[in-house]
């Protein structure tokens, strides 16, 4: 029997890129091929040359589907030579992963966002008129008067391990409505491959629900937490020891001019989040410490307590692109510890 490939891209707008799809129906027994689309509609092509290719590069079973029914993640080519777009971030995350693939680089990717009642454009649980209670019990919490949403939540979790992602927890945030769910740990390439499908699943599931899914850095101004997405990261001598490979790391990160490259790729509206309080450090100071969430990179306890391990760039907003973040800690660490 035909079945259906939803052909998944990132699209061009600025100065957040988005998830784009549409549907081939495939004859029993046929793969995804090759496909196209009208560029000049998503921002990638003007109307006189508006064609933009598009090539599967990762596929997986559609949990939203029928059990044969697929999604089919693509990066966007340039019909007069088969060359990357220029908003193709994914060739510059294989790149980065090719030079420095002896390093085996993983991520964790730590997803947040907030859950908007479309009805009043408030974040869900934040009544029509008025605030909630102050920040507090949100985090981590259960029952009706904390938490909103979770159903959808629990259906996305789900979906993204029918996907066979490598989705690795979820839970409730600090602020009414947020949530969070965790990729990884996986290669640079790969973290992005599986971050932006389960943005599409959560997308596409909040339709059912009613609810729109925002990415926002910052949705509430005031005394309400921002929207991240923590950036864990590894290679293999950091997982090795000694901690001075930790360290080192570290020190990558802060080298002269890195803090500002870091920031600048890190997703649009960064000031406003990272401003040295609800768990931040500014955004233009940088710092790093053991187990302190107010620093620009954490080192975990585990971490300085075993000597090896990993480190969190708490920096990258929720809306950053996985794959800019993924390249450029690549190749900032990886180049200093080679
Ligand atoms: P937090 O305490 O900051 O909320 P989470 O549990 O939400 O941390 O996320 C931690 C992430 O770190 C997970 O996605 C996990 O897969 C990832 N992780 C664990 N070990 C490593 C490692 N060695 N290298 C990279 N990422 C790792
Ligand atoms: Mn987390
Ligand atoms: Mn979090
Ligand atoms: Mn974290």
């Amino acid at each position: 029997m035909a079945y259906r490939a939803e052909y998944l891209w990132i699209d061009g707008s600025e100065p957040t890129r988005e998830i784009r799809s549409k549907t081939k129906i495939l004859a029993d027994g046929e793969d995804p091929g090759l496909w196209g689309y009208d560029g000049s509609s998503t921002n990638q092509a003007t109307g006189d040359n508006s064609d933009v290719v598009i090539k599967p590069v990762f596929q997986c079973p559609d949990p939203t589907r029928g059990e044969n029914d697929i999604l089919v993640l693509c990066e966007t080519l340039l019909p007069a030579d088969m060359s990357p777009h220029p908003t193709n971030t994914r060739a510059v995350a294989a790149a980065s992963l090719a030079r420095f693939a002896d390093q085996a680089p993983i991520f964790g990717l730590e997803q947040e966002f907030t859950l908007i009642n479309p009805a009043t454009g408030w974040p869900a649980g934040f009544p029509p008129n008025g605030f909630p209670a102050p920040q507090g019990p949100y985090y981590c919490g259960v029952g009706s008067l904390k938490i909103h949403g979770r159903d959808l939540i629990e259906e996305h979790t789900l979906a993204c391990i029918q996907a066979g992602l490598a989705i690795s927890g979820t839970n409730a945030e600090v602020m009414p409505g947020q949530w969070e769910f965790q990729i990884g740990p996986v290669d640079t390439v790969t973290v992005g491959d599986h971050l932006w499908v389960a943005r599409y699943l959560l997308f596409r599931l909040a339709e059912d629900h009613g609810v729109e899914v925002s990415f926002e850095a910052k949705p509430m101004p005031g005394d309400w937490n921002g929207a991240g997405m923590h950036t864990n990261f590894s290679t293999k001598a950091m997982r090795e020891g000694p901690y001075e490979n930790i360290v080192a790391a570290c020190e990558a990160m802060g080298a002269l001019g890195k803090p500002e490259e870091h920031i600048d790729a890190y997703g649009v509206g960064i000031e406003d989040r990272l401003t040295g309080v609800h768990e931040t450090q500014r955004f233009d100071q940088f710092s790093y410490g053991v187990s302190d969430r107010g620093a620009s990179i954490r080192i975990p306890w585990q971490v300085a307590k075993e000597g090896k391990g990993y480190i969190e760039d708490r920096r990258p907003n929720a809306n950053a692109d996985p794959y800019v973040v993924s390249s450029l800690v690549t190749d900032t660490i990886c180049a200093a510890l080679s």
